[in-house]
């Protein structure tokens, strides 16, 4: 048998980064961070011990903590997180909360979110306006397994407000016979990632769905099918916003204006960055 290690002691031993270590500990032993800090001098047991030095070693290995863990935080909550899914990145609160001033509170309103992947998006959307209803689509059956199981762990009863949708982007999405079937606002974070960006071999990135991440050869393939073909999903004076990257925001803003959307603007998360863009579909026609 391995000599005992206190937490303190295997954390170092570990070799990763302090939060990570902790994530990895109160992971395992069911605990929270704070737990694992006020009492580090604790003695790990065999089976504990046998689990984290797994994880580590995969963690060390790359994998990202998220899928280790099985879960990752955002807007306020856990979701269940795979490899079949991208993991949320806080950018990705900026379009919730960007999304969040054209839902009204108090109003049935008709939301879709396309790539919705862990379904994180549209249960944030879902939780903060108990009034909307909302389809949401992805072309993986295996993150829409993920996403439904959010749905249910997260709003419960309430879960049936969300509609999946396997499809490809609007592929599958009922074309409406009137104006009460049409959406009155759209969100998406595609994949924008151009497929020759070196990024996409660095760090957790690595690990995750291309599928999510790539956009075709300019990166803006997603971005520029979705804002050609939403009008004709939208109610009019609707609103379509969409993630991208730090540097296509005017690319973004261009394509929203070629498709005849109007009130164009362009929204930064909280790093300062340009990450979400939106325009209005015209009343006017
Ligand atoms: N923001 C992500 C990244 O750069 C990409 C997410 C996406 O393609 N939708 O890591």
């Amino acid at each position: 048998m391995e000599n005992a290690l206190t937490l303190a002691q295997w954390s170092r031993a570990s070799g990763l980064p302090p939060l990570e270590a902790r994530a990895l500990l109160s992971h395992v032993l069911q605990v929270t961070p704070a737990w694992i800090i006020a009492h580090d001098e604790v003695t790990l047991d065999e089976m504990s011990r046998r689990c984290l030095d797994a994880l580590a070693d995969r963690r060390r290995q790359g994998e990202p903590v998220a899928y280790l863990l099985g879960e990752k935080e955002f807007w306020g909550t856990m979701f269940k997180v795979t490899p079949d899914v991208l993991i949320p990145r806080p950018d990705t609160e900026a379009l919730v909360e960007t999304a969040l001033r054209y839902i009204p509170v108090k109003q049935e309103t008709r939301i879709l979110d396309l790539g919705t992947g862990s379904g994180a998006i549209a249960i944030a959307i879902a939780r903060e306006r108990p009034q909307a209803r909302l389809w949401a689509a992805d072309v993986s059956a295996a993150a829409l397994r993920v996403a439904e199981e959010n749905a249910t762990n997260l709003l419960q009863q309430d879960a049936a407000r969300i509609v999946w949708c396997l499809s490809d982007w609007f592929a599958a999405i009922p074309a409406p016979r009137q104006d009460s079937e049409r959406f009155s606002v759209i969100v998406s974070n595609p994949p924008y990632i151009a497929a020759a960006d070196t990024h996409l071999n660095e760090g957790d990135i690595r690990f995750e769905p291309r599928g999510a991440l790539v956009g075709g050869i300019s990166g803006g393939e997603a971005l520029q099918a979705i804002a050609q073909q939403a009008s004709s999903y939208l109610q009019p004076g609707g609103v379509l916003l969409m993630e991208h990257g730090y540097d296509q925001g005017d690319v973004v803003m261009a394509l929203l204006r070629d498709a005849g959307f109007t009130q164009c603007e362009t929204v930064r998360d909280l790093a300062g960055v340009p990450r979400v863009t939106l325009g209005r579909w015209r009343t006017d026609y």
